[in-house]
């Protein structure tokens, strides 16, 4: 396969300007992400700093309501709480090696701003965060916490001023001081090498998920399921099982209210090929090539597009792709809560909820890992005024 695609999706479809740190991270990525010093260095950072190996945790309640083994991949117990840290300390560490003083990136949410901030405060690199300014507003409270790490936040002031203004402003930036400056995507989307670099440092999920299965329960998954927003999360996990054909690799994406006429994210079950972010792959868009606007009950999965790999997985066979209704992520994260004790971020619900909607079809006794890509505190804004509406005060 030509290097940076995925059948016939990824590639570089950037404007001339962005080619060289492209180039230069391209040869970072290949000559500095495998050394052994790198390695053990990143090593060290994940184990002392996010605190990995995350557990493996097989779910007593659950898998005996369901008659098959359910089992999560506890990426909700990393420092940050999420799976996002994984992929910001690689980079930074890369930014550091590279010999760059400065790391930039762009921001939906806010969970990946705040990941990154978290990794340059803790490698003493200069920050600096963009994010649109319809965000700064909705998401206050994680602009608070960036600055807190020592990041200066930019809000964006043009277009629709939310995540494609961000990245937008973040490539700008990035062009004008691409000497001392890394960007750091927060997905495996945008142009190659990104999609390759963001999943090679998400990609220890699933190699700690092959030893700690092979030592827990003495074989591998049956099924591995994952949420899909970018992908990254899902990346992560599924890399070290893409060429295990025994095992059924599945993406879940978020179907939003399921409404006729409703906006969603699922990209890869109701999108069409076209170019975002510099790659091509599967986006919402509508018939003339603009992008549609995305919904979901999770800020995480709120986009338009997906990672290419992941189109290139869905065109291949080798991993399948369905959407989850927000009621249904909704239902499933009370259901984790109440019968395991864990709050999951609603992102992750939706993984859990595809588990829940699909347990007659699962062979009893089979070993299913659900990645729990972060923990739902974050969330508790969005499932309060859905979930207690009825308790008066
Ligand atoms: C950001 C986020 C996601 C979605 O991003 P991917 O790149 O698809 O993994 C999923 N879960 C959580 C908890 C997130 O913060």
């Amino acid at each position: 396969m030509r290097k940076g695609y995925y059948e016939m999706y990824g590639g570089q479809f950037v404007p001339e300007l962005l080619m060289p740190p492209l180039l230069e991270l391209e040869q970072a990525m290949e000559l500095i992400v495998p050394s052994r010093q790198f390695q053990e260095e990143l090593g060290l950072l994940l184990r002392d700093y996010v605190g990995r190996p995350s557990a493996l945790y097989k779910c007593p309640n659950l898998s005996k309501d369901l008659g098959f083994e359910l089992w999560l991949k506890r990426e909700d117990l990393n420092h940050t709480g999420a799976h996002k840290v994984n992929n910001t300390m690689g980079q930074a560490l890369l930014t550091k090696r590279m010999g760059k003083p400065r790391i930039i990136a762009e921001t939906g949410a806010g969970q990946h701003g705040v990941a990154t901030a978290t990794a340059a405060a803790m490698l003493d690199l200069e920050c600096e965060v963009f994010m649109g300014a319809v965000d700064t507003e909705r998401q206050a409270h994680n602009v608070r916490r960036m600055q807190l790490l020592g990041a200066k936040v930019t809000a964006v002031q043009t277009g629709t001023k939310t995540l494609k203004d961000a990245t937008n402003a973040a490539l700008r930036a990035w062009i004008a001081r691409q000497q001392d400056t890394h960007y750091c995507v927060g997905s495996v989307v945008s142009a190659h090498p990104f999609p390759q670099l963001v999943r090679d440092f998400q990609s220890i999920i699933g190699r700690e998920v092959r030893k700690q299965m092979t030592e827990q329960a003495g074989g591998l998954p049956d099924i591995i399921v994952a949420c899909v927003g970018g992908g990254s999360n899902a990346m992560g996990i599924f890399h070290e099982f893409v060429p295990e054909t025994s095992v059924r690799l599945v993406g879940v994406e978020a179907g939003g209210t399921g409404e006729p006429g409703c906006y969603s994210s699922a990209s890869i079950c109701k999108g069409t090929n076209g170019v975002l972010h510099g790659s091509l792959t599967k986006l919402l868009q509508t018939e003339d090539g603009q992008i549609e606007p995305s919904h979901s009950i999770s800020a995480g999965l709120d986009y338009p597009g997906t990672g290419p790999e992941h189109a290139g997985l869905h065109e291949s066979g080798r991993a399948e792709y369905h959407q989850v209704y927000d009621h249904q992520a909704l239902e499933a994260f009370q259901i984790l809560c109440r019968r395991e004790g864990i709050i999951p971020a609603l992102e992750s619900s939706h993984a859990v909820a595809w588990v829940l909607a699909n347990k007659d079809s699962i062979a009893p006794g089979s070993r299913v890992v659900v990645n729990l890509s972060g923990r739902g505190d974050k969330d508790m804004g969005i499932v309060e005024p859905l979930l207690f509406n009825d308790v008066e005060a």
